[in-house]
């Protein structure tokens, strides 16, 4: 996450937002190793966002939102229909250090949410959670600090994990989900120890105590109000996110010790630390 802007103003009317909230940035990256899982994987097909508001065109009002990520959509190509190869430009994923990673994510009027603007960052950031690809992804990631997050995990990313890994996690595939504004309770006292990683420091793992089951209510891209109830590597997902919001990043609640590189994932924990799986 390397933009170089501060995050400080208010940003509201969104129709202030553009300026302020997008990135620019000289090249992409697309990580060999998405979040939360532990082999490399490569996504080559990418899926268009559909519904009425998905838009190929970029939000801008006097500044052009310039990103060198480039992808074909899946469309006409991929149905084999001919035409002109589109390309999608999107915006980087912000690294580590940026301070719109680092400071808390203002909220989407509810008024706003069918705003072509806020339904074209939507479609953004599903498409850059597919092609990095990760799980989840939350706005300031790709340097717009608005409370949204996006997530998803399928049955072909969790056959990347070995079985019994996805089940001391109690991972299982969901479709995707877009919140605005969630608000996260946990609903109970247990919590659980697993490496996790994040889209933002790529490249790098450690433990994170995390709820075991929580309870999100906000906002779908539609603007209704919803409530999501999640247990497991959803419940993490989802309170990995929702810090995002809050400016806090993984690192900033790491159990001290365990921080490593990937290549390093399946070295011992020091003495001293807990056994990963459910307290
Ligand atoms: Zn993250």
């Amino acid at each position: 996450m390397e933009s170089v802007h501060r995050f400080s103003q208010r940003l509201f009317p969104i129709s202030s937002l553009p300026d302020k909230c997008f990135k620019t940035c000289k090249s992409s990256t697309i990580l060999k190793y998405p979040i939360f899982f532990l082999g490399s994987h490569s996504c080559n097909v990418l899926q268009q966002p559909t519904g009425p508001l998905s838009s190929g065109r970029f939000i801008s009002n006097n500044r052009t939102y310039r990103s060198t990520s480039t992808t074909r959509r899946a469309g006409g190509w991929f149905l084999g229909l001919g035409g002109k190869k589109k390309e999608v430009m999107l915006p980087d994923i912000v690294k580590a250090g940026d301070p719109v990673l680092h400071e808390a994510a203002q909220e989407v009027p509810v008024d706003e949410i069918g705003s072509d603007k806020i339904q074209k960052i939507i479609d953004d950031m599903i498409m850059v959670l597919r092609k990095a690809p990760g799980v989840g992804l939350a706005a300031p990631q790709i340097g717009i600090p608005l409370k949204i997050i996006v997530l998803e995990d399928t049955k072909e990313y969790i056959s990347y994990a070995p079985k019994e890994e996805n089940e001391a996690r109690d991972r299982r595939p969901f479709e995707l989900l877009v919140i605005l504004n969630p608000k996260l309770k946990k609903k109970n006292d247990k919590t659980a120890l697993f490496f996790e990683g994040c889209l933002s420091v790529d490249g790098f793992r450690a433990v994170v105590e995390r709820h075991l089951d929580v309870e999100v209510t906000g906002f779908g891209r539609d603007g209704s109000p919803i409530r999501v109830d999640a247990s497991g590597w959803q419940a993490r997902i989802l309170q990995h996110e929702c810090d995002h919001l809050d400016g806090t990043i993984y690192v900033d609640k790491l159990v001290p010790r365990t921080f490593r590189t990937v290549e390093n994932l399946n070295l011992p924990l020091p003495n001293g630390c807990h056994k990963l799986g459910v307290r």
